[in-house]
C-alpha cells in the first residue's frame, strides 16, 4: 500500500508538533514541510523574547522532526505565491495548514501612520532577525515610549525597551538592535491598558520579569488596584505582583514604567512624527510628550489565498478538520493560530497537532484522495526555479551564523538577509540560482 503523504504549511511551532504528532501515529507516513521563509521555527525564532533562553531551548527538540528520514523541509517556499493550495492539494493526500497569524491589529486613532508609531509585530520581526523584515521607523532617541495592550506581546515589547543593550548581547538579537537600544536612552514607559487590572491578559511571570528589572520603578495610574476578593482567581498572582512593585514615592533616576489601566489611546499628535500622544482615561483626557508609539494589540489571520476563513484570524474548520463551503474538506486540516486565532503558548500547539494526527488517522479509511502526482515532481519544480532550502540548507545557515557571532566575540548573531540566508543555505551554487528576496 502507498504511503500517506502529507504536506504541512508552516515549519513554526504548530507545524512542527503536527509533524511530530503525525510520525508518531502513521509509522509510514511522508511529510513535506513547507516554509515561507529560508529558515524554520517560526515564532520560536522571530517571535518568542530574545531574553526567553527557556523557551528557546525547546529549538533542537522540536526542529528535531526536520532531520527525520521521512520527513523534508521545503523552506524559501511560500504558498500563494510560489505554489497554491490547489497544487499542493493534487500532490499530497493531506495539507495540514499550520501558517500561524502574521498580520497586527491596528489601533485605528488618528495619527498612527506617523514615523514612530509601529505595531509589535514589526518591532519584533526587526528584533528578532527575521528575513525580510523592513526596519520599522523608530526615531534614534526615545525618552519616552508608549505600549498600548495588555498581552504577553505587550509585556515582551516593553521588556524589550526597558532593558539596557548590553543585556541582551548574550542573546542572537542582530548588532544593529544592540546599537539602537544603546542610544535610544528611555525613561519614561508607559503600558495603557484599556481595561482594569482584574482583567488583563498577560501573565504574572512575564508581568514580574518586567517590574523586577534592574532601576524599574513602577507606578499605576486611574486605578487603585482592587485587592484579592475583587479579583478572579487565575488573575490574583498578576495583580500581586504589581501591588509588590508599586514605588512610593518619587523615584529618581532609572526607567520609570506607568501602568494606566481603563485607559486607550485617541490620538497621535505630530508633525509627521509622534511627538504627543492623548489618552482617555478615569480622569479624562490627558496628553503627554513621547516619541515611539508601539500597539501590541494582537494578531490577525495570515492571508493565504484560496484558504477559507471563518473570521480576519482563523481558517473555518470544525476542530482541526477545515471547512470549505460548509462541509469539510477532505484530507485538509488545520492547527496552531491558525486554528484558534491568536491566542495560546507554545505547548497549546502540541495538543492541536495531536488533535491533527487523531483526525488523520481516524479519517484515512475513508480518504478519497486527490493526488494525481508525486510530490517529488512538484519539489523537483519548485527547485527548478528557486533555491528551496532543506534539512541540510537549514545547518548550514546555523553554522553561518554561529560563524557570525564568533567574529563578533558572541555565541550566535542571526542573519537577517535573506539573501545572506539563501547563500549559507545553498553554499556555492547559490550564485547559479534565483535568489528571491
Ligand atoms: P492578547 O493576549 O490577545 O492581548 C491583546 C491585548 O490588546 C489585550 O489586552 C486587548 O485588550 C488589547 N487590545 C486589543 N485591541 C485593542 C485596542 N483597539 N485598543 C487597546 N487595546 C486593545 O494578544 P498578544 O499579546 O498579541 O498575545 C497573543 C498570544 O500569544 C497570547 O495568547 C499570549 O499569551 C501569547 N504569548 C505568550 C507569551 C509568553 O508565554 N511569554 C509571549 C507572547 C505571546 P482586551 O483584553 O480588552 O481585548
Amino acid at each position: 500500500m502507498s504511503p500517506t503523504y502529507a504536506a504541512v504549511i508552516g515549519a513554526g511551532p504548530s507545524g512542527l508538533y503536527a509533524v511530530h504528532a503525525l510520525l508518531e501515529a502513521d509509522p509510514a507516513i511522508r511529510i513535506d514541510v513547507f516554509e515561507a521563509l529560508p529558515t524554520p521555527l517560526g515564532l520560536l525564532r522571530y517571535g518568542v523574547a530574545p531574553d526567553h533562553l527557556k523557551i528557546k531551548a525547546l529549538a533542537p527538540s522540536l526542529e528535531a522532526a526536520l532531520a527525520h528520514p521521512r520527513v523534508r523541509l521545503a523552506g524559501n517556499v511560500r504558498v500563494g505565491r510560489d505554489v497554491s493550495v490547489e497544487t499542493l492539494r493534487t500532490h499530497y493526500d493531506i495539507v495540514v495548514h499550520a501558517f500561524g497569524a502574521e498580520r497586527s491589529r491596528r489601533l485605528g486613532v488618528p495619527g498612527e501612520q506617523m514615523h514612530g508609531s509601529v505595531a509589535a509585530a514589526d518591532l519584533i520581526s526587526w528584533y528578532s532577525g527575521k528575513p525580510g523584515a523592513a526596519a520599522p521607523r523608530l526615531p534614534a532617541r526615545v525618552r519616552t515610549a508608549v505600549v498600548i495592550g495588555a498581552g504577553n506581546v505587550a509585556l515582551d515589547v516593553a521588556r524589550f525597551l526597558a532593558r539596557r543593550a548590553e543585556d541582551l548581547r548574550a542573546t542572537d538579537v542582530p548588532s544593529a538592535v544592540l546599537s539602537w537600544l544603546a542610544d535610544a536612552g528611555i525613561e519614561d514607559l508607559h503600558l495603557v491598558v484599556r481595561r482594569s487590572p482584574a482583567e488583563v491578559k498577560f501573565s504574572s511571570k512575564e508581568l514580574r520579569e518586567l517590574v523586577s528589572l534592574p532601576g524599574a520603578h513602577t507606578l499605576v495610574h486611574g486605578v487603585e488596584l482592587p485587592e484579592d476578593g475583587m479579583v478572579p482567581p487565575h488573575l490574583r498572582r498578576t495583580v500581586r505582583v504589581l501591588r509588590d512593585a508599586v514605588t512610593t514615592g518619587t523615584p529618581t533616576g532609572g526607567l520609570r514604567l506607568h501602568f494606566h489601566f481603563g485607559t486607550r489611546p485617541v490620538e497621535v499628535l505630530g508633525n509627521g512624527k509622534v511627538e504627543r500622544i492623548r489618552l482617555a482615561g478615569p480622569a479624562g483626557l490627558q496628553e503627554f510628550d513621547a516619541q515611539l508609539l508601539i500597539s501590541a494589540i494582537g494578531y490577525l489571520g495570515t492571508d493565504v489565498p484560496d484558504v477559507p476563513m471563518s473570521s480576519s484570524s482563523a481558517v473555518a474548520a470544525q476542530g482541526p478538520r477545515v471547512v470549505r463551503d460548509g462541509s469539510v474538506s477532505p484530507g485538509e486540516y488545520v492547527t496552531g493560530w491558525a486554528r484558534r486565532g491568536a491566542t495560546g503558548v507554545l505547548a497549546t500547539n502540541r495538543a492541536d497537532g495531536e488533535a491533527v494526527a487523531a483526525a488523520v488517522i481516524e479519517d484515512a479509511g475513508g480518504l478519497i484522495s486527490r493526488r494525481t502526482s508525486s510530490p517529488d515532481a512538484l519539489l523537483n519544480r519548485l527547485r527548478a526555479r528557486r533555491i528551496v532550502v532543506d534539512a541540510e540548507g537549514w545547518a548550514r545557515i546555523q553554522a553561518a551564523e554561529q560563524d557570525e557571532g564568533r567574529l563578533l566575540g558572541r555565541d550566535r548573531v542571526k542573519i537577517a538577509d535573506p539573501r545572506r540566508l539563501l547563500a549559507a543555505a545553498s553554499a556555492a551554487d547559490s550564485l547559479t540560482r534565483e535568489v528571491a528576496s
